[in-house]
């Protein structure tokens, strides 16, 4: 039965009882009510009348008002006959009393007269004793049958309220259960309710539902693990070394590539934490290096090539931390997990190696004849090898400017590839910072004074630095000649010396063009030079001096105003 029809049928029952006992108990107390007033009517009254007539026989017939109140109440006890020989005696009374009235001596009527009025008393004592004992019994077979009825409501009342919530909350809590489970991602969960009622089709309903999410999840299961077997597969063909990491550094993939250069086996290291791999790994401790200071905001972090010996040969690779983030419901983002990639960049570094090879090799080549050309050149210049004519002159110091210029760009490419191949010696000393300075000043003072440049000097104390001085004073010398280069006529240069913490600073400051913003960040680049640029040069000054600087333990940066100028400021270590 549906759960409707059933609340139906147990408050419909319930009503039913209600009405029984309502209609049972109306009839047994009507029936009371009636009875009593029966006797009331019946002989309650007989006995009212007999009493009055008793009254007016006490107080004598000679009195025509008793004689009234007796025949009255004769009359109204003829009216009221209920009881069987009522009627005789109450004729006879009748009889008695119309003869009183008659006779002479009545005395012996009267006597008769009291007796009939006894008589009728009696007569209704007696019936109201018999019907009262009646109205009992009627009465206790009211309260039987009130009481069976009453228990029969309670029983059934109370086995509905045993069955009935029960009934209705237990599946409503099994359904909620069974909801909770699913939610868990249970989807074996099935629900059994028996019959045809609601909670039978609901049933049906949760398990169809139950089905197909089961169904559901299996088919995406499968989809998921093609797609990883496919995402694995791709990964592990990529020729690039590839490592992923989890969020709390534990190894999640490596391709065979990655297990070749590290010499690792996959099996054995997927899952563990990659501080411990590093334990024992050398070149798993290179791979990781600030792996952990990587924050989610950062972009892909490259390195310097590392050199591994991979197949056979030395190898070189550059390292990418790639940190992988995903953005959550609330748009935050979260650190999911890091990617490791090895790019083998060995073709292009051997290219390198040639090309630096090459460079060495012609600008040492070229320094001895450019050398012995600028001898040459001075000369000729001397009165004593011969007179020469202006026009002669004006020629040979062409020649001479041509050849230092050329002598300056072989050392410079010779610098170079000496940086590049790390063939560059460093004498690192204690060196007076203010010599340094006075040097490069030195080096640039007829550059300075063909353009009418006024170099202001401002050195505080006696400052020691920690360098090589030779190459300072390449350096500083490198970024005075820039200044005065890229300086206006008849301005000024300032070259100041300053103790900055634990670091000497070197500032050149020039109020020139200055560099606009777009090329700052490129400004010590190999061979860059601002575009449009019209003084000569190879863009390779900046460079070396920011390189000669870092070996040295310093730094070197550029304060620049685009349309007024710019500083540079070099900073050494204090001895
Ligand atoms: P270059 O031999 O071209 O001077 P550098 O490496 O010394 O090479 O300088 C690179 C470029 O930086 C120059 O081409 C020039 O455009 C710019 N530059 C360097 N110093 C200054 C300066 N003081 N003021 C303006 N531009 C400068």
């Amino acid at each position: 039965m549906k759960i409707k029809g059933k609340l139906y049928v147990s408050l419909g029952v319930l009503v039913a009882m209600v009405l029984a006992m309502v209609v049972i108990s109306s009839y047994f107390l009507y029936q009371l009510s009636s009875d009593t007033r029966n006797i009331l009517k019946a002989n309650y009254n007989s006995l009212e009348y007999c009493r009055n007539m008793e009254l007016a026989l006490n107080q004598g017939l000679d009195n025509p008002d008793n004689v009234k109140l007796f025949r009255d109440n004769l009359w109204k006890q003829e009216k009221n006959i209920t009881e069987p020989g009522e009627a005789r005696i109450t004729e006879l009374l009748k009889i008695d009393f119309e003869n009183i009235g008659k006779s002479i001596s009545p005395e012996k009527l009267l006597v008769q007269a009291r007796k009939g009025i006894s008589d009728i008393m009696l007569l209704n004592m007696e019936a109201i004793k018999r019907k009262t004992s009646a109205t009992q019994t009627s009465n206790g077979n009211a309260v039987f049958v009130v009481s069976l009825v009453g228990v029969i409501c309670v029983l059934i009342s109370f086995t509905l309220l045993v069955n009935l919530p029960g009934n209705i909350a237990n599946p409503i809590s099994e359904l909620t259960q069974s909801i909770k489970e699913i939610a868990r991602e249970n989807y074996d969960k099935r629900l059994h309710f028996e019959g045809k009622n609601e909670f039978g089709e609901l049933a049906k309903a949760f398990n169809a539902m139950a089905m197909k999410l089961d169904s559901y999840r299996t088919a995406n299961l499968e989809k998921l693990l093609e797609e990883k077997t496919r995402i694995e597969t791709l990964i592990n063909n990529m020729a690039d070394p590839v490592i992923g990491l989890n969020e709390g550094f534990g190894l999640i993939f490596m391709n065979d590539a990655a297990s070749q250069v590290t010499g690792l086996t996959r099996e054995k290291v997927i899952g563990k934490n990659v501080q411990d791999i590093a334990i024992s790994n050398d070149l798993v401790r290179v791979l990781v290096r600030d792996l952990f200071e990587l924050q989610t905001a950062k972009p892909p972090v490259k390195t310097a090539p590392i050199k591994i010996y991979a197949d056979g040969k030395e190898s070189y690779f550059e390292r990418e931390l790639i940190p992988i983030s995903i953005e959550d419901a609330k748009g935050a983002t979260q650190l999911i997990g890091h990617v490791i990639l090895l790019k083998n960049i060995t073709p292009f570094k051997e290219l390198d190696f040639a090309k630096t090879n090459f460079i060495a090799t012609v600008s040492h080549e070229l320094k001895t004849p450019l050398s012995a050309i600028q001898m040459s050149v001075n000369l000729l210049h001397n009165k004593k090898v011969g007179e020469l004519n202006a026009e002669q002159n004006n020629l040979i110091s062409g020649i001479g400017e041509d050849a230092s210029r050329l002598l300056k760009i072989t050392s410079e490419l010779l610098n170079v590839t000496q940086l590049e191949s790390g063939l560059m010696q460093l004498n690192i000393g204690s060196s007076d910072a203010r010599e340094i300075m006075n040097y490069a000043i030195l080096a640039n003072k007829t550059a300075a004074e063909q353009k009418a440049i006024r170099m202001k000097v401002d050195v505080s104390g006696e400052l020691k630095v920690k360098s090589d001085s030779e190459k300072m004073i390449c350096v500083l010398s490198n970024l005075i000649s820039n200044a005065i280069r890229y300086s206006y006529d008849n301005s000024e240069v300032e070259l100041k010396v300053e103790p900055r913490g634990d670091m000497v600073a070197f500032l050149v400051t020039d109020y020139g063009q200055g560099i606009a913003p777009q090329y700052v960040p490129r400004i010590f680049d190999r061979y860059f030079r601002v575009p449009g640029s019209k003084k000569e040069g190879t863009g390779l000054g900046l460079s070396i001096s920011k390189e000669l600087v870092e070996a040295q333990g310093g730094k070197i940066e550029l304060q620049t105003d685009f349309g007024s100028g710019s500083t540079f400021t070099v900073l050494l270590p204090v001895v």
